[in-house]
This record gives C-alpha cells, structure tokens and sequence, in this order.
C-alpha cells in the first residue's frame, strides 16, 4: 500500500465517524454546536430524535442526525465495500 493510499483509507474512515465534517452547500468546515444555540432553526420533532447539531458559520446552514444522515452513511459504506 502506498501513500496516497493509505491517506484515502483515512480520509473515508473519518468520512464515516464524522459525516458532517464539511457543508453540502459550500464546503466550509462545519462546527459542533449546542442545541440551545440552534433551537429557532431546528423543528421541534427533530430535536426530540437528535442530540448532535452541526453549523455552517458561512452560510449558516444547521445539520442534525436523522433520516437523511442513515442515507448518507448507508451510501458511504457501500463506497467502501465496493472501493
Ligand atoms: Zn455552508
């Protein structure tokens, strides 16, 4: 295994811990952020079923854990199963 490759195998491993390490929007890096920062733009059954809220401080854009998170890491491991 070379070098790059090893990198990438990284790279996808931390992909999969931390999905939401970058804005789909635009790419800016995304930061933890408290619930109670968030509470007017997070609805209100979403933060019944999610603790974990994420913040794009560029065009800010709130994520959480949810349907669409299982979605992308469903999508994710079948990247690494077929990689
Ligand atoms: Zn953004």
């Amino acid at each position: 295994m070379n070098g790059q490759r090893a990198l990438n195998e990284k790279l996808k491993i931390n992909w999969l811990f931390s999905p939401f390490s970058r804005c789909l929007i635009c790419n800016e890096l995304l930061e933890k952020v408290d619930e109670k920062l968030i509470l007017e733009q997070v609805p209100t059954n979403t933060r019944l079923y999610s603790k974990n809220f994420w913040y794009c401080k560029n065009c800010k854009k709130v994520y959480w854990e949810g349907s669409h998170t299982d979605r992308m890491k469903q999508q994710l491991q079948k990247m690494n199963k077929t990689a």
